[in-house]
């Protein structure tokens, strides 16, 4: 076990039972203030430590790091010092935030310097996203949008259960949390018999995804094995893959989705650590068919991560629409890395590996409009009285997650963005 999950240990930094931040999770992100450039913090309670400043006032001194890690904005350096040092870290920071440690705790000058509360920061994607792949892993999803385009006695197409399918997206469009994204505009087909149009999207989804981020790289030709993978995951974050479904149904023969997907996607800032989430471990989805060797896997690889979508109105309340778990995948991240790699293809710390959308099995854990409104056919009520089948200009869609056990709660803050309206062409 890592000492510093220990369920009994607490910070001297008051954290609130429902707060995603205790000190047993000390994730890592970048922020930045009003009057400070981009840098390396950890969210405790609600607050926010700056490595920056803390690593130049002494207190981080036995770890030896240069501070251009930390005053930096990306996360990709501070992962590419290695495990050891990172998991270091925030077994330094465990310490320093420890009840029973006076050296921050009773320096009020320190403090004062090393701490910025949560609400006035203003968080920026955490990677340097060099490339970004999307899976298709949850067997519930997979077999709803099967049973919904093509045949529901053959809903999973024949490689389904041999192979993590996947699809490379695009990195440019990924986005942090609270950035707005414009309604994207394409070609459709809404009449069978008739030629395309093109327009604004009208049929816009999200997709409730968690993503790792790579932490280790590969050289081109090498390949990660299962038993190896974890070293090369340095944690997850919270994923919304927002999917347009009237331009996908028309565009993705033969070569799968373009359009459709690459207009945005939307993280959340907080990197949870591996390492934070090793106690939420939970056994993998059965599979069967047995997979080939190079799939084949040892120990618990999923993890019982709790995840809620909500749709807020513009001016409205927050509707909760699904309530999923991460621990529904078929496909383990280990998995995943392992068939990605295992024909060479090399990796680059900050690539990112989104999960598919993952969809529980019944309908209040489906992890997309496409599957809560059945195609559009189940419209969902909203407590305002209005109804949607997906999601309108000026709604706001947020992604929740948290793990909890133990008295414990490991979360991952929120994944938000709002749908504001096409720019005319
Ligand atoms: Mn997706």
């Amino acid at each position: 076990m890592i000492t510093v999950n220990d369920p009994s240990l607490k910070s001297w930094i008051d954290v609130q039972p429902n707060c995603d931040f205790p000190i047993q999770n000390l994730p890592f992100g970048i922020f930045k203030t009003q009057s400070s450039s981009p840098r390396v913090g950890i969210a405790i309670g609600d607050q926010v430590l700056d490595l920056a400043i803390l690593n130049k006032l002494g207190f981080m001194d036995k770890l030896k790091i240069d501070n251009s890690i930390f005053t930096n904005q990306y996360l990709n350096d501070f992962i590419a010092l290695g495990k050891s040092t990172t998991s270091s870290v925030r077994e330094l920071i465990s310490h320093l935030l420890n009840e029973n440690t006076p050296d921050l705790r009773d320096n009020k000058e320190a403090r004062a310097k090393v701490f910025q509360s949560i609400s006035n920061v203003q968080m920026q994607l955490p990677v340097r996203v060099g490339d970004y792949t999307d899976f298709y892993s949850s067997i519930d999803h997979a077999t709803n949008v099967g049973t919904m385009f093509r045949d529901p006695s053959n809903a999973l197409l024949p490689n389904w259960k041999h192979l993590p399918v996947g699809y490379h997206g695009r990195a440019s469009s990924i986005v942090i949390s609270g950035t707005d994204i414009h309604r994207p505009k394409g070609q459709t087909k809404p009449n069978e018999h008739e030629p395309p149009v093109f327009g604004p999207c009208r049929l816009l989804d999200f997709e409730l995804e968690t993503a790792f981020i790579i932490g280790k790289e590969t050289k081109l030709g090498e390949s990660i094995g299962t038993a190896a993978a974890q070293e090369h995951i340095f944690g997850m974050v919270l994923f919304n893959d927002w999917s347009a479904r009237d331009i996908q149904t028309w565009e993705y023969i033969p070569l799968g989705p373009f359009l459709s997907k690459n207009f945005a996607s939307t993280v959340s800032p907080w990197v949870v650590t591996m390492d934070a989430l090793e106690p939420f471990r939970v056994a993998g989805y059965k599979q069967d068919p047995k997979v080939l060797p190079y799939l084949e896997y040892s120990g618990d690889k999923n993890i019982d991560i709790h995840l809620d979508v909500f749709i807020q109105p513009e001016k409205g309340e927050e509707n909760l629409v699904s309530h999923s778990n991460y621990k529904f995948m078929y496909w383990t991240m280990e998995q995943q890395l392992a068939h990605h790699t295992i024909n060479g293809c090399n990796v680059n710390i900050g690539d990112m590996m989104a999960s598919g959308t993952i969809s529980g099995p019944t309908p209040d854990s489906y992890g997309s409009m496409l599957e809560i409104s059945w195609r559009g056919t189940k419209p969902v009520k909203l407590v305002d009285g209005t109804e949607r089948k997906f999601i309108n200009d000026n709604d706001t869609v947020l992604v929740r997650g948290y793990c909890q056990k133990d008295g414990v709660r490991i979360g991952f803050g929120e994944a938000k963005g709002k749908i504001i309206p096409a720019i005319e062409y």
